[in-house]
């Protein structure tokens, strides 16, 4: 079942798709092998000297003071975290519509993720129902910037003002990308980055923790190897000492200089790999904004959205099939995709913990259930990038209700 319609013109043909389109694929050639060659034979492979530069170019890149990398954004949700001292019995207030990490790490205190349901259009948190869901015990908001369109930060800074919270961004999704002009990564207590294989640049596994509080990246450097008062590299150099302090039971998150290398060179492409996905997202939107059984993503002309994840949403009641066979149809014609997200109030762990029903949060609840997300990355050739519509051009019109 490999045949589908390919673009030509206003004239449409069956033609075969051979090779599968992965959903996912890193953009990776010789300079991260460069990077990465260099750091093995220079023989110092964990953090050291090329952490440090992947830090001060990411932090120079998102305009902020301290950049301290980690091996995951988990890693650097959960330091930021403890860094501002949350605790066991204390509520953060999040998104149901995220991956697991951004309430997984609230658990790690024994804190209670409160959720707030999302806004329909962008699908982040809604930012009228943050201010309700705020009780004694709130002690943080969390906002996740959803496929890499901004969280409306005004509304959720101005609630964080109000009441005296700070706010840990869950960027994962999020780099490169502005909020009104300003890049994310600058303008919360602390924003937590990905660099998982998947993500808009990658280290394999990697994370950062960006924030211009001064005490607030301290405490992260420290927590991130071994509670211990000086790093391994300061430690082992000819001019460093063999002195340390273990000033508290910290983690072992540190960046190794092999995943920084690969950030220096992701890094140095960053905006060449956006460009991409913006006429990815671009060629899709205009494919699939006339086509009424369809819901293009949103976009806002005053951010600038990393296009992470193409997000397109299908008007179930014009259509035959379901989503689950949307999917498959897809896979039949060798295109891969994916769905974003299950909402965390579904999941057994949450469901069971807290008594959640799907109702609870209907917004996220009733989004997902018809959400699909197309492949949007650099690699993508034109030739995928029209499969792909025709792919969901074909499927839409011989499944019309
Ligand atoms: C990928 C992701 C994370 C976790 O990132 P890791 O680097 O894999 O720990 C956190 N939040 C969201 C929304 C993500 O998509």
């Amino acid at each position: 079942m490999t045949h589908q319609i390919r673009e030509s013109g206003h004239n449409t043909k069956l033609t075969p798709r051979l090779k599968y389109l992965p959903f996912a694929l890193p953009d990776i050639d010789e300079t991260e092998l460069r990077e990465v060659k260099e750091v093995l034979e220079s023989a110092w492979i964990t953090t050291g000297p090329k952490t440090k530069q992947f830090e001060s170019a990411f932090a120079n890149a998102v305009n902020v003071k301290h950049a301290i990398a980690v091996n995951s954004c988990t890693a650097a949700l959960h330091l930021a975290l403890e860094a501002i001292g949350l605790q066991r019995g204390d509520e953060v207030l999040t998104t149901p519509y995220t991956f697991a990490a951004s309430a997984e790490v609230i658990r790690y205190f024994d804190a209670k993720p409160i959720l707030v349901d999302v806004d329909s259009r962008c699908l982040n948190m809604n930012p009228e129902l943050i201010e309700r869901a705020i009780t004694p015990r709130t002690k943080a908001i969390l906002p996740v910037h959803i496929a890499g369109l901004p969280a409306n930060l005004d509304a959720i800074h101005s609630i964080a003002l109000k009441n005296g919270l700070p706010v840990i961004e869950d960027a994962a999704h999020a780099f490169p990308t502005k909020y009104k002009g300003k890049m994310i990564g600058s303008l919360s207590q602390a924003t937590c980055f990905s660099f998982y294989a998947t993500k808009t640049i990658t280290t394999g596994e990697g994370g950062m923790i960006c924030t211009n509080d001064e005490a607030l990246a301290a405490r992260c450097r420290i927590m991130a190897l071994h509670g211990i008062s000086k790093d391994a590299w300061k430690r082992y150099t000819a001019e460093g000492m063999w002195y340390y302090e273990i000033v508290a039971p910290g983690f072992k998150y540190n960046m190794t200089d092999v995943a920084a290398a690969m950030g220096i060179a992701q890094l140095r492409k960053a905006q060449k790999m956006l460009a991409r996905r913006q006429e990815i997202a671009r060629r899709y939107n205009e494919a699939f904004s006339s086509i009424p059984k369809l819901q293009v993503p949103h976009d806002n002309p005053e951010m600038q959205h990393a296009w992470h994840l193409y997000m397109l949403r299908l008007n179930l009641e014009q259509l035959r099939i379901d989503r689950a066979q949307f999917l498959i149809e897809l896979k039949n014609r060798n295109i891969g995709s994916s769905v974003h997200f299950i909402p965390l109030h579904i999941h057994p762990y949450y469901r069971e913990t807290y008594g959640y029903k799907p109702e609870d949060f209907p917004v996220a609840y009733r989004e997902y259930r018809r959400e699909i997300s197309l492949p949007i990355y650099s690699k993508m050739s034109d030739q995928d990038i029209s499969d792909v519509i025709a792919a969901v051009v074909n499927i839409v019109d011989t499944n019309v209700r």
